[in-house]
């Protein structure tokens, strides 16, 4: 592992080692070099559509190899962001899982890839010329590409910002908030955002079944970004109370590991298959105990 570890910079890469610990000086560097070496792998978690129960959405995470084991996001992207390589970095995974993904994506229209993006991306005032030449290199439809910003991205909006996010919109991308209600934006804001769709953080998904027996917080965001026209995801679904009560709230896909675990691009068919079936089996086996299949009657039309 020393060997491969950069001219011998560090002996061993501990996976769980903080960035604080790696001096930023070497993080940086070591992407830097990934860029270059084409170094870094793109992971893909199935979403499952809760009307048709298929899991027709995946989206794009992106993980580094090292010699000790794949670092996630979390140990290197804020050395990315400030450095400003997440520039490059959001560009390498946009167009590696549009590669990965475009028969998939080319075998049926109502399948989709869902990218992250920094906000450090969308200042680039070529931003959303970027990605259209992605799509445009790679033969994604626009309409099979949804971005996920975070609510920091609207705190600071100039019309920069909100001009790339118009620019792609009308090009047919879709554009959605992850990790709502964990940032400043109040629900009222969410009607003046240039958005097509919310991700409720899973820090509200993981409060059911946890005793109380109503989410009103939860049911409030549901009913509000229906209202608004807004597509619903709830992310981080880790058990089936969850997912059932998240079927009945009218959340439209559902990601987690109840449903599937993000796994390497050869690994995707399978995944796909399995994430599937989770919903399918549920109504099958409430329906089986002679019990309302809550599950599949209260998907919305
Ligand atoms: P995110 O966009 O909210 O992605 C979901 C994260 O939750 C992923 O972590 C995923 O592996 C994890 N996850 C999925 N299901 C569950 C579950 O049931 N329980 C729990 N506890 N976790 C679950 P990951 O891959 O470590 O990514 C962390 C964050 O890093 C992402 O959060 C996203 O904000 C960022 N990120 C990942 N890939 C990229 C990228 O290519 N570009 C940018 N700018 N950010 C990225
Ligand atoms: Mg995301
Ligand atoms: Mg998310
Ligand atoms: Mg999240």
């Amino acid at each position: 592992a020393a060997k491969q570890a950069g001219k011998g910079r560090h002996a061993v890469f501990d996976p769980t080692m903080s960035t604080a610990v790696l001096a930023r000086a070497d993080v940086e560097n070591g992407l830097r070099q990934a860029l270059e070496d084409d170094g870094f792998v793109v992971h893909l978690q199935p979403l499952v559509d809760v009307r048709t129960r298929a899991a027709t959405r995946v989206e794009a995470l992106v993980r580094w190899p090292r010699p000790g084991g794949l670092a996630l996001p979390a140990e290197f992207l804020p050395v990315a962001e400030r450095s400003g390589l997440v520039r490059a970095l959001g560009q390498r995974v946009l167009r590696t899982a549009c590669l990965r993904l475009s028969g998939w994506l080319a075998a049926d229209r109502r399948r989709s890839v869902s990218v992250n993006v920094s906000p450090v991306q969308l200042r680039e005032p070529d931003f959303a010329t970027t990605v259209l030449g992605v799509l445009a290199g790679t033969g994604v439809r626009p309409g099979q590409l949804l971005l996920e910003v975070t609510e920091t991205v609207f705190l600071e909006a100039g019309p920069r910002v909100v001009g790339q996010l118009d620019e792609l919109r009308a090009a047919g991308i879709r554009v959605a908030i992850d990790d709502f209600g964990t940032g400043y934006s109040s629900l009222g804001r969410l009607q003046a955002l240039p958005v097509d769709g919310i991700k409720i953080d899973r820090s509200f998904v993981q409060q059911i079944g946890d005793g109380a027996d109503d989410q009103p917080i939860l049911t409030a965001m549901v009913t509000l970004a229906h209202c608004l026209g807004l597509e619903v995801t709830a992310e981080g679904v880790e058990t089936g109370v969850q997912a059932a009560r998240l079927v009945e709230l009218g959340v439209d896909h559902l990601q987690g590991h109840h449903l599937a675990r993000p796994v390497p691009p050869e690994d995707l068919a399978g995944a796909v298959a399995a994430a599937g079936a989770v919903l399918q089996a549920a109504g099958d086996r409430s329906a089986g105990r002679g019990r309302e299949p809550v599950v599949l009657l209260a998907a919305p039309d």
